[in-house]
């Protein structure tokens, strides 16, 4: 209990800190320490309101082959599609009309979308909705795409770092994979000016409490904007197949320490986290989570963006898709708002 006090004072923790604070994962007790203290925060920064996104899953072609992930390039059952830009700008115009002020532009690594073709993208989106944040999430890219990406008016970038341990990187990668390019990409986007989202999955094979506690320090060293985690859900065809999924209440628990640690970050409850708790989105906004991103991708591709086995919401229209969080987050007592969702300490 004296470490959760500590953290709770001092919104901080060296390695060896987040380790003794790990142990209490499972102790009811801290957790509920933990919880208040969050719930706290983020009711001193942003009130009742959850921010939404409209996630955009334009491509689901990737060149990567990151072991766990379903739309890795060595997958040969993926069925791949890919939006053509009229259809991205329409799931735009749809997200519009329901209220989204920010779209998510995520996808595999597609070579079909060049760096010049996803400049043009954005500054089509940023034309058509000015008051609108376009976020990107389409992985590792040249210092040079993010610097053309942000002139054509990207204003945030969501690249988990997946674990900021060597060893589990390299469990978790192909050999052509590093951590090190990744963290480099990172600080390249906070460098260009980027509201910049980094994370990592709960129970990914091989994570150990040494690793969450190693991501711990790296969040506390990158200091991003926004920082996604979710449970490790298992996909069929890859490698990972018979391995046990995340655990909710691991990532519940992460979700508290991370609010705490970094108290303005934008934190999502995610759709894994929903995929594995029926209640798993509630229970993430009451742990400290403050963003909930919404599916506005064409149904008929929804399914395609197989990332993990069960995933849920893949087969409602973005409407129902809205209202349903709505509810959900009304029923866990706060409120979904139509705004931007700028980081907060961004306009201090
Ligand atoms: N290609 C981009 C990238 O690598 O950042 C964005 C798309 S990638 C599919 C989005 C995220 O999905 C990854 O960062 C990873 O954490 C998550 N993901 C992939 N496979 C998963 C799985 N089996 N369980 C849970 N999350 C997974």
């Amino acid at each position: 209990m004296e470490i959760a006090e500590k953290l709770i004072k001092t919104h901080s923790l060296t390695r060896k800190e987040a380790l003794e604070l790990l142990k209490y994962w499972e102790d009811p007790a801290t957790a509920a320490k933990l919880v208040q203290a969050a719930e706290e925060i983020r009711r001193k920064y942003y009130g009742d309101k959850v921010f939404t996104r409209g996630l955009i899953e334009f491509t689901n072609y990737c060149k990567n082959n990151c072991y766990y992930c379903g739309i890795r390039c060595g997958n040969s059952h993926a069925a791949r599609y890919r939006l053509t830009e009229e259809e991205i700008l329409d799931c735009c115009k749809s997200g519009y009309d329901l209220g989204f002020r920010t779209f998510v532009l995520q996808g595999g690594e597609d070579p079909f979308y060049t760096d010049e073709k996803v400049a043009g993208l954005v500054k089509k989106i940023k034309a058509s909705y000015p008051d609108c944040a376009v976020t990107l999430s389409i992985g590792e890219k040249t210092k040079e795409a993010y610097r053309l990406f942000r002139q054509a008016g990207a204003d945030r970038y969501l690249l988990r770092h997946e674990t900021a341990n060597e060893k589990h990187y390299g469990k978790l990668h192909p050999p052509a994979m590093s951590l090190k390019v990744r963290k480099q990409c990172l600080y390249d986007l906070k460098e260009l000016g980027y509201q910049v989202g980094a994370g990592f999955m709960v129970g990914s094979p091989g994570q150990t409490m040494e690793c969450l506690a190693e991501d711990l320090v790296f969040l506390q060293e990158l200091r991003p904007e926004m920082v996604g985690i979710g449970p490790f859900i298992p996909h069929h065809d890859t490698e990972f197949a018979g391995e046990p999924a995340g655990s909710v209440k691991l990532t519940l628990f992460l979700l508290s320490v991370i609010r705490i640690l970094l108290p303005q970050v934008l934190l999502p409850a995610t759709t894994a986290l929903g995929t594995m708790d029926q209640k798993g989105r509630e229970k993430g906004l009451a742990a400290g989570a403050n963003v909930v991103m919404p599916n506005l991708s064409p149904v008929k591709n929804r399914k395609q963006y197989d990332l993990y086995d069960n995933k849920i919401c893949t087969g409602e229209e973005a409407a129902e898709c809205r209202e349903c969080l709505g509810r959900r987050v009304a029923s866990a007592g706060y409120r979904l708002v139509s705004e931007r969702g700028d980081f907060a300490g961004a306009k201090d």
